[in-house]
């Protein structure tokens, strides 16, 4: 089979394997799709440190092609959605139920060979089944939403509340309708690139804002009163230190975008301690996976849309070295075209 392996920072290349046995409680993925994430970048890039060889990509859906030895939940020829985040459950934090604080995080993707490749080795605990609505693509962004949601239950929107998103990439456009699904008085979304802007108004942004071209928060702009709840979903120290700005009193700010770990944000206490601000993180999908896949069952949120770019495995070296460029989602599918 084809596997996209991680060599070293800025070496990334296509190599020939043989596709893997399921071991017991194993599943064999065929992956039909995997999706491009920030992360993927970081690590080509050198910003976050794993270990060499490595076949990464941690965004993905596919086919059960096989079972290990005492698999009985799932079956050959099941859809499925790969959660890529496998935890101990004997650490300190798994066992006050902070998963996601596991001590002994292994990711698929990662720390061990992920999606970027025909087929994928994954725990059946890893596997959840897609609803019979949801394409392979839409199961492919089923980790970045379910970060996100993730991400809103730490928000807290409130019905009626003004939320500014800041950043309109893939998940700026997932945090712009989750914050209306919450039931959000007005959605405001801000970037950049005017392409973005008029794709988060035809999902459901109520306005948006040229970040460049607008001080929302000037005497008469559309944020003088600020925003109950800010998503900054870009990871740049600028956009950090905006969120604070145009955080409304008793505001939540959260600051979801990815940073590399050097990255140093100026923020005044004065202004934090003047509004009584709440901000936080939020760190992957502790138990939100199975949300993530209902709420795409379901069809209230959309994200075919996000994904304006596909490609082979053999162009993924390229896609990472160039950048996202303008859109907000580029899924691989590395078993060749998908029908939807
Ligand atoms: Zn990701
Ligand atoms: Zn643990």
């Amino acid at each position: 089979m084809q596997a996209a392996v991680f060599r070293g920072v800025g070496d990334l290349a296509v190599e020939q394997r043989p596709v893997p046995q399921p071991a017991a409680g194993e599943v064999l993925v065929q992956v039909m799709a995997c999706g491009i994430c920030g992360t993927d970048r970081h690590i080509f890039h050198g910003d976050f440190e794993t270990r060499p060889p490595v076949v990464i990509g941690h965004e993905y859906a596919g086919r059960i092609a096989a079972v290990g030895p005492l698999v009985t939940e799932l079956h050959v020829g099941d859809r499925v959605a790969v959660d890529p985040n496998i935890y101990c459950g004997k650490c300190g934090p798994c066992r006050r139920g902070q998963i996601h604080m596991c001590r002994n995080l292994v990711a698929l993707g990662v720390d061990i060979d992920g999606g970027f490749a025909e087929y994928s080795l994954v725990p059946v605990s890893q596997c959840f089944a897609l609803p019979e609505s949801v394409t392979f693509l839409e199961g492919a962004m089923a980790e970045p939403l379910a970060c996100c949601v993730h991400g809103m239950d730490l928000a807290g929107v409130r019905s009626g509340d003004t939320v500014a998103v800041i950043g309109a990439g893939a998940i700026g456009q997932i945090m712009a309708q989750l914050a209306r699904l919450q039931g959000a008085g007005r959605v405001l979304v801000s970037d950049p690139s005017p392409a973005r802007r008029e794709l988060a108004l035809s999902l459901g942004a109520d306005e948006v804002i040229d970040p460049l071209q607008e001080d929302p928060t000037r005497p008469g702009g559309r944020l003088e009163q600020g925003a109950h709840v800010v998503i900054e979903a870009v990871g740049s120290a600028v956009t950090n230190a905006q969120a604070v700005e145009w955080a409304a009193p008793a505001a939540t700010v959260l600051w979801f975008g990815v940073t590399p770990p050097e990255q140093r944000v100026s923020v005044s206490p004065n202004l934090v301690f003047q509004k009584e601000l709440t901000i936080r993180g939020a760190r992957i999908n502790p138990y939100t996976h199975a949300r993530a896949l209902a709420l795409l069952g379901s069809g209230r949120l959309t994200v075919t849309p996000l994904i304006t770019q596909r490609a082979t495995l053999d162009q993924l070296p390229g896609l990472l070295t160039t950048g996202p460029g303008d859109h907000p989602k580029t899924v691989i599918l590395p078993n060749g075209p998908l029908e939807s």
